[in-house]
């Protein structure tokens, strides 16, 4: 399949399948699309004084509006807190070639959600510490998602408020 770069790629340096809508990358197409009042493609310009951490950087716009925050503010507003993400993310409890087995096989994306949870539970009853993990992965999800509820704030503009 043909990929070109995604409109927004010196932002988020991602490529994309020629046929997708307006050819965004799926992060912009959730962050940019027109679907949810967004621009498409955002204008990056250099040194701007970013409203935020008030440095003079390379800026980009916001999805709705005409305002300059800088990139890096601009990825912490829209894509989480990945510290606080990968900081308590609980660690897989036995080694990488189990671990890589382990996901590929729960990632099949011909597996309903019901065979994904049947598949859990074999995986469990034969890797015993993946119950324990399992649980704490879901808590960690759940405290993940709860976190990025309360930012949500964050992803208007600071200056106008859209
Ligand atoms: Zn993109
Ligand atoms: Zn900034
Ligand atoms: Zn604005």
């Amino acid at each position: 399949m043909a990929a070109v770069s995604c409109p927004n790629y010196l932002f988020c340096g991602n490529e994309t399948p020629n046929e997708s809508i307006e050819k965004m990358c799926v992060d912009c197409e959730i962050i940019f699309g027109r679907w949810s009042g967004g621009r498409g493609k955002a204008d990056i310009k250099d040194n701007i004084e970013c409203p935020i951490c008030l440095q003079t950087k390379m800026g980009i716009t916001q999805p709705k509006c005409e305002h300059y925050v800088c990139l890096d503010c601009f990825r912490r507003c829209q894509y989480g807190d990945q510290s606080y993400d990968i900081g308590n993310k609980p660690a897989f409890p036995y080694d990488k070639r189990i671990e890589k087995m382990y996901f590929d096989s729960l990632e099949n994306p011909n597996l309903e959600i019901e065979e994904i949870e049947e598949l859990k539970k074999t995986w469990e009853s034969e890797y015993n510490l993946l119950k324990m993990y399992n649980k704490k992965y879901n808590e960690w999800e759940d405290k993940q998602f709860e976190h990025a509820l309360n930012e949500e704030n964050l992803m208007t503009c600071s200056v106008c408020r859209q």
